[in-house]
């Protein structure tokens, strides 16, 4: 079985925000189906307000519930806004995590909000940056979080960035237990497999960015490392099972 636990679907409204518009559920199963995708985790594209966004996740995971796992994201910014849609999301509606994007207005976890993620045993997926400063800074925040599953999404930003950044992401993995690391939009098959190297399979997780990027590729990018069976059941789908609690 394989696992994705890095997609969006929504409208959008940020204009700015160019590539994460229009993303239709219709449009990630037909990507999962070509892929061979048996289940995804689903978040929310941009918003101002993730009201609208996280009421698309319900309807979505409630029409799918064999295929779909439910993330929320908030902005930040209105915490006591975000922190009540997230407890909801979690609470009641059963999603099993968040994404936060700082650099699409979500503004940055806070402890209100760790705290809510350590109750409800929710994994907390950051968008991340190639700066030094932003990976030392999210590898602290699991440091001080130590229940709550922390995913680097993208192993350091995604693009023809410098490998050492993925590096440093690695290495903050190898040594935090509850940090990990996703494959979604890695520029290159062997920075995966270098990030493998340093922090184990067991830290790494599939995921694609899907549908604004095809999940199809990353798979590709996972076959071309030539891991272990075990190794590539563990980032496909072993080490979501483990943190999702599936
Ligand atoms: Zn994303």
């Amino acid at each position: 079985m394989i696992i994705d636990t890095h997609t969006h679907i929504g409208l959008g409204e940020k204009f700015e925000d160019t590539f994460q518009i229009d993303q239709s559920l219709d449009l990630l199963l037909a990507q999962m189906d070509e892929a061979g995708i048996a289940k995804a985790c689903i978040m929310p594209v941009t918003y101002h307000d993730y009201e609208f966004g996280i009421e698309e996740i319900r309807q979505a995971v409630a029409a799918h519930p064999d295929r779909l796992i439910g993330y929320a994201r908030a902005n930040l910014h209105d915490e006591p806004r975000a922190l009540d849609q997230v407890r909801r999301a979690l609470g009641d509606y059963g999603f099993r995590g968040m994404k936060v994007h700082p650099w699409q207005g979500d503004g940055w976890p806070t402890r209100p909000l760790m705290d809510l993620l350590t109750q409800f045993d929710a994994c907390l997926l950051l968008h991340t940056r190639p700066e030094i400063d932003v990976i030392n800074s999210f590898a602290r925040l699991a440091e001080d979080y130590p229940n709550v599953p922390v995913i680097l999404g993208h192993m350091g930003g995604f693009g023809p960035y410098w490998p050492g950044f993925v590096k440093l992401c690695a290495v903050e993995a190898s040594r935090i237990p509850n940090l990990h690391l996703d494959t979604a939009r890695v520029f290159d098959h062997g920075w995966i497999k270098m990030a493998v190297e340093i922090c184990g399979a067991e830290k790494v997780l599939f995921g694609s960015d899907a549908c604004a990027a095809h999940p199809a590729i990353p798979l590709k990018q996972i076959e071309l490392c030539h891991f272990t069976d075990s190794e590539r059941d563990l980032i496909l789908c072993g080490n979501a099972k483990r943190l999702l609690r599936l």
